[in-house]
C-alpha cells in the first residue's frame, strides 16, 4: 500500500480481520469467507477482454507505420563472430536484422535454446550460498474455469460491478457440495464477472509441471493442449472456494462449464521476470506470467533500445541470480504474487 501511494496508485489497505469483513460486506453483503485479516483495494483495478486489446494494440502499432507480420514462426538465429544476432531464420525464409527483441510468453524456453543461453544457472542465496545447476525455466500449469451464472449476479451493493477478487486463505476448505474436506493448507482463488465468457470467470493456484521441462508440450497450447488443462477437482475446489466466499455462489457447482480451459506458463528461478539484452543486442522480455503489466515494460524497453536506460528495470536483469540479488519470496500460493 506504501508503494502505491508512492506512485499514485489509489488503494485502501485494510487490516484485521473484524475490520477486513466489514469492508467486504461494504462491497458485498454476502460475504461470508473466515480468517480474512488483511485486504487491499486497489482502486484501479480491472480486466480486459485480451483478444480485443491486443487487436487494440496492433492497430495503435500500424498506425505508427509498424508493419506486423503473423503468422511467421521463428526457427532460430544466424549470429556473426562476435556472437550478435545478425539474421533470424523464420518457416518463411532468413530475415537479416540489426536488432532482435523476444517476448514469446510461455515458448521462451525454445528461444533461449536457439540463442544458446544456459538450460541450467548458477544462483547465489541470500545467504551467499551457491546453488548450482538449478533449472532456468520450468512451466506451471495455471487453473482457470468459467461459472455459468449471469454476469450480472456478480455486482456490488451499488450495483455496479466489483475489482477483480483475489484471495489467498488458510481457512480450511470445504466441499459446497457434499462437505468433504478440500484443503486445510494454504489456497488461493481469482474471479470476476465476465461477459466475453458468459459467467463468472476466474482461476485457483496453479500447479508446478514436475516433469522435465524438456519434456514439457507447450503445443498445442491452452485449451487444445492434451496435458494441461483443468480437471474435476478444479471444478469442486474453485466453486467451494467461491461459495466460502460469498453466499450467492452456494449450491452453484452444477453450473461450472464443462469446456477445456487453463494454459501453462514458463517460470524463472524466482519467478519474476527477466528483462535484458542477450548476445550483444537481442532484448528478451521474459514475463515470467507476470501479465499485463508487460505493456508497460514494453514502453520502458523501448525507451532502453533507444539509449534511455530505466531504473525500474534493473531488478529484473539475469545477472541478479549470479548476484543473490534475488527478489523477495512470497508466502502466497501464486507465483506471480
Ligand atoms: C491461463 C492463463 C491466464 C492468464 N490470465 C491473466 C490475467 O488474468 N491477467 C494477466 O495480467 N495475465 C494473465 N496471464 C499471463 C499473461 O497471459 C502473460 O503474462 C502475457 O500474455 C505475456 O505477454 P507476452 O507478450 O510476453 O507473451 P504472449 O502473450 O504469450 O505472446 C507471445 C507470442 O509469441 C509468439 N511466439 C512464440 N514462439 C514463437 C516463435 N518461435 N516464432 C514466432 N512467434 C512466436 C506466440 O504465438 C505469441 O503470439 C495468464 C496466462 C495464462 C496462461
Amino acid at each position: 500500500a506504501q508503494q502505491q501511494r508512492e506512485i499514485d496508485y489509489e488503494s485502501v489497505f485494510i487490516e484485521g480481520e473484524k475490520d477486513s469483513l466489514n469492508y467486504m460486506r461494504s462491497i458485498f453483503d454476502d460475504w461470508q469467507a473466515t480468517g480474512i485479516t488483511s485486504v487491499l483495494h486497489e482502486k484501479r483495478g480491472g480486466y480486459a477482454n485480451n483478444v480485443e486489446s491486443m487487436r487494440g494494440l496492433a492497430d495503435k502499432a500500424t498506425s505508427q507505420g509498424v508493419h506486423i507480420e503473423s503468422g511467421v514462426a521463428v526457427t532460430g538465429f544466424r549470429r556473426d563472430g562476435g556472437g550478435a544476432v545478425n539474421a533470424v531464420e523464420t518457416d518463411r525464409g532468413v530475415i537479416e536484422c540489426d536488432y532482435v527483441v523476444v517476448g514469446v510468453g510461455p515458448w521462451i524456453k525454445s528461444i533461449w535454446e536457439m540463442l544458446e543461453l544456459p538450460k541450467v544457472i548458477d544462483i547465489r542465496g541470500p545467504d551467499g550460498t551457491l546453488h548450482k545447476d538449478v533449472p532456468m525455466w520450468v512451466f506451471w500449469s495455471l487453473q482457470e474455469g468459467t461459472l455459468g451464472v449471469d454476469p450480472d449476479l456478480q455486482k456490488t451493493n451499488d450495483g455496479n460491478f466489483p475489482p477483480v477478487i483475489h484471495v489467498d486463505s488458510d481457512a480450511t476448505l470445504y466441499s459446497d457440495k457434499d462437505g468433504s474436506l478440500i484443503t486445510d493448507k494454504l489456497w488461493g482463488i481469482y474471479y470476476k464477472p465476465d461477459f466475453h465468457f458468459g459467467g463468472v470467470q476466474g482461476g485457483a493456484a496453479p500447479y508446478r509441471i514436475e516433469t522435465d521441462p524438456d519434456d514439457v508440450k507447450v503445443d498445442p497450447y491452452g485449451p487444445e493442449s492434451p496435458d494441461y488443462i483443468v480437471g474435476k477437482n478444479f471444478a469442486n475446489m474453485w466453486c467451494s472456494a467461491l461459495a466460502h466466499c460469498q453466499k450467492r455462489f452456494e449450491g452453484k457447482l452444477s453450473l461450472f462449464k464443462q469446456e477445456p480451459s487453463g494454459g501453462i506458463g514458463a517460470f524463472t528461478p524466482d519467478n519474476f521476470p527477466v528483462f535484458d539484452v542477450f548476445r550483444e543486442n537481442c532484448y528478451v522480455i521474459a514475463d515470467s506470467n507476470h501479465g499485463y503489466k508487460m505493456l508497460g515494460v514494453g514502453k520502458l524497453v523501448a525507451s532502453e533500445i533507444v539509449g534511455q536506460r530505466s531504473g525500474l528495470l534493473d531488478p529484473f536483469r539475469f545477472s541478479r541470480y549470479a548476484q543473490g540479488k534475488l527478489h523477495p519470496t512470497s508466502h502466497s500460493p501464486f507465483p506471480w504474487s
